[in-house]
């Protein structure tokens, strides 16, 4: 059905990237940058267009549509969600994507910074790509794939879907939510609004990856609070919160328990923010694990780490708090096993061999999962994210786009 269709993914992409949508972690306003909803109104005016008539942003810069079920059978709904912001990390402002025709193998530099150079020996996956279009930025920005791609497939899976009637499915609920990349994506989400039973997020890399797994998150403040004199007369009476503060740090294990130093399933510890004076200092963390038991067991044995640390200085204390940021998805997905295995046999049918994979961070899935909208991750084809040799595959793209339009038909055969 899809072989003589000419999917227009990629033009919608060109347009996608070009409007600057980057998110600001200092502000406190909601979406945190204004320019987040430039593209949040194309995408409802495209929408509107396609006849998907309750299509709207609401005041956070939310989009929410429904595309209409075309079935009488009784079939849960489905939400697919992308975000529509670029990370803080690198410029998002005035991107020109340039389209690569069939990728010749060999290294390239882009135009505007000749410094940024692709190849393959720091992307192996470019291999896959030979003979293939390919995407990048032009070298001063970032392309903005993360998560662009996600929008651009959804929008073009809700346009086939929308102009071929025939093909069965139950609701559809498109959600592009602002502030992903800011740990905000989710803050003002309406989930009542949303309607939906089960979500997939579009927000993720390789071909045929399928992510159903996070990691579970803390964040941990320490706070010492020193004993502060003049330092003239200081003798045996002051103690330095600064200095304290060092020696934690000092005393966390090298060798493990590190992002620097962990991989795959191991989780760490990792100090993020400090800040103080002689007389107090407080110093921030992030904790992950993929389990619950071991992101408290890591927790703790930070906490010991700095309490061992107190025990040479009486005279300070110390406190610690830890904060929940977000759970691994696994917990909620495990009980609704269907979301996955419908996607597998999506990908399936789609002539793709299945990758299931963890994320080494969070997702909105995530947290959309415990909000009650089981959520796993599918991939979009971006690579190279958050930085100014982020790149994505044409055939990627498209793939995505067909994946999703098997999985609604999966969804509505199997109900
Ligand atoms: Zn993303």
């Amino acid at each position: 059905m899809f072989k003589d269709y000419k999917y227009s993914c990629v033009e919608r992409f060109i347009h996608y990237v070009k409007v600057d949508t980057q998110s600001d972690p200092q502000s406190s306003s909601s979406p945190s940058t204004d320019k987040q909803k430039n593209l949040s109104k194309i995408l409802v005016e495209e929408l509107l267009a396609m006849g998907i008539a309750d299509a709207a942003m609401d005041e956070f810069g939310y989009v929410y549509a429904t595309i209409p079920s075309t079935t009488k059978k009784q079939v849960p709904v489905i939400c697919f969600c992308s975000h529509v912001d670029t990370a803080p990390d690198c410029s998002g402002t005035n991107v020109k994507p340039i389209v690569h025709e069939r990728y010749s193998g060999q290294e390239f530099a882009l135009p505007d910074d000749t410094t940024q150079v692709l190849s393959v020996a720091e992307f192996k996956y470019l291999e896959e790509h030979i003979g293939e279009s390919i995407i990048t930025a032009s070298g001063n920005t970032l392309l903005g794939a993360d998560d662009k791609s996600g929008v651009a497939e959804i929008m073009d899976m809700a346009n086939f879907l929308m102009t071929h009637p025939e093909v069965k499915h139950g609701t559809i609920k498109i959600l592009f939510t602002p502030d992903e990349e800011i740990g905000k994506g989710t803050a003002k989400l309406d989930i009542k609004k949303l309607e939906a039973d089960f979500g997939y997020t579009l927000d993720g890399g390789e071909l045929g990856t399928l992510e159903d797994e996070t990691f579970s998150a803390d964040a941990a403040v320490i706070t010492v609070h020193g004993v502060i004199a003049h330092p003239g007369y200081g003798k045996d009476t002051l103690v330095n919160a600064l200095k304290i503060a060092g020696e934690i740090l000092a005393e966390l294990p090298k060798k493990e328990f590190s992002p620097e130093t962990t991989e795959k399933r191991e989780g760490f510890v990792h100090p993020v923010r400090m800040e103080g004076l002689a007389e107090k200092a407080t110093i921030e963390f992030i904790v992950r694990d993929f389990t619950r038991v071991g992101l408290k067991a890591n927790a703790e044995r930070l906490q010991s780490i700095a309490e061992d640390v107190l025990k040479k200085h009486p005279k300070a204390r110390m406190e610690f708090k830890v904060t929940e940021q977000y759970r691994n998805m696994k917990e909620v997905l495990h009980q609704h096993p269907q979301v996955i295995e419908y996607a597998e046999e999506a990908y399936r049918k789609s002539g793709l061999k299945v990758r299931k994979q963890s994320i080494r961070g969070g997702t909105d899935g995530s947290r959309l999962s415990f909000l009650g909208l089981p959520c796993p991750n599918l991939f979009t084809g971006m690579q190279g994210i958050h930085s100014k040799k982020e790149w994505i595959g044409v055939r990627d793209m498209k793939k995505a786009v067909e994946v999703m339009v098997n999985l609604v038909q999966v969804w509505e055969e199997r109900s």
